[in-house]
């Protein structure tokens, strides 16, 4: 498995691989790789003849007060989890090779990227969408794999990519959780003992709002209310936001009678964590 640094070092590559008829799927990431990467790896590589895992922590998705110098960083220990997942490739460049000093295009969107994760992060998806579209033309892949963990983030990227005619398939993968339920995230090696244990609030609140609908609850209202009480009993936990809204347009929604995503954002502590979970909506039960 090779580490690559420049576009123009890996563009011969992905080149000899088209020439051979070689599939090619990529899997973004910030790295610091967990179970929830390494779960994209492995689909990636059950789908395609080549694997591109991009590891880059991407400046302009991160806010001024935001954690871009503290964000954990271990190129060494990454290239083993993509290695032993069977990715081909780590690319793997320094921000000044994806952004000229005088760069000044971006990628945006004008729904989408506005409510949730949006409201509190106001130019964190112009960010995203303007590295994966970035990463989408330096690799060139046929697929795509993103996690559902970031649930805001795929329904944009699909959007972009439909909305763009990318010609790319993106594959979204399930929430991969430590045993006691905490969705993965590079994140949560910024919690200390106490917050890890708290942080367990986000995935015990969730529960509670899956189990009313599961139990023919259709009031988003008071589904959401239930959540937004469960994480106010955890005094380190502090609620970002808490919100029902239509899976696809990522409009709040009061009756979850369609496929809705309910999202949260908290803080614990110091450390902003998000988790979610989709419904499939219909009829009360
Ligand atoms: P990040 O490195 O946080 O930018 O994440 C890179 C990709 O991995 C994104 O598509 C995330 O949604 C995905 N991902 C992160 N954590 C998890 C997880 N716990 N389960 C599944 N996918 C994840």
């Amino acid at each position: 498995m090779q580490i690559i640094k420049t576009v123009e070092e890996l563009r011969p590559i992905i080149q000899e691989w088209r020439s051979q008829g070689l599939s090619v799927g990529l899997v973004p990431t910030m790295g610091y790789l967990h179970a929830g990467h390494k779960s994209l790896i492995v689909k990636a590589v059950s789908e395609n003849d080549r694997v591109v895992v991009s590891d880059f922590v991407n400046p302009t998705q991160f806010g001024a007060n935001e954690d871009l110098s503290t964000y954990p960083r271990d190129l060494e220990r990454d290239a083993a989890v993509c290695q032993e997942a069977g990715a081909s490739l780590v690319f793997h460049p320094e921000p000044e090779e994806m952004y000229a000093p005088d760069s000044c295009t971006f990628v945006d969107m004008d729904s989408l990227t506005k409510g949730l994760c949006g409201k509190s992060r106001p130019t964190h998806f112009r960010g995203v969408c303007t590295v994966v579209c970035k990463l989408f033309h330096i690799v060139t892949p046929d697929r795509a794999y993103f996690g559902q963990k970031d649930a805001q983030q795929l329904a944009v990227i699909r959007r972009m990519v439909r909305d763009l005619n990318f010609g790319i398939s993106i594959v979204g993968c399930p929430i991969v959780r430590e045993a006691d339920g905490l969705a993965m995230s590079s994140r949560n090696a910024y919690l200390g003992e106490e917050e890890r244990k708290a942080a367990l609030i986000l995935h015990s609140s969730l529960a509670l709002g899956e189990k009313m609908l599961e139990e023919g609850e259709r009031d988003a209202r008071k589904v959401r209310e239930a959540i937004l009480g469960r994480l106010n009993t955890e005094p380190l936990a502090r609620v970002d936001y808490v919100e029902l809204v239509d899976a696809e347009s990522l409009e709040p929604v009061e009756k979850a009678e369609k496929p809705i995503l309910a999202a949260i954002a908290v803080y614990i502590g110091q450390t902003r964590l998000i988790d979610n979970f989709t419904f499939a909506g219909g009829q009360q039960g």
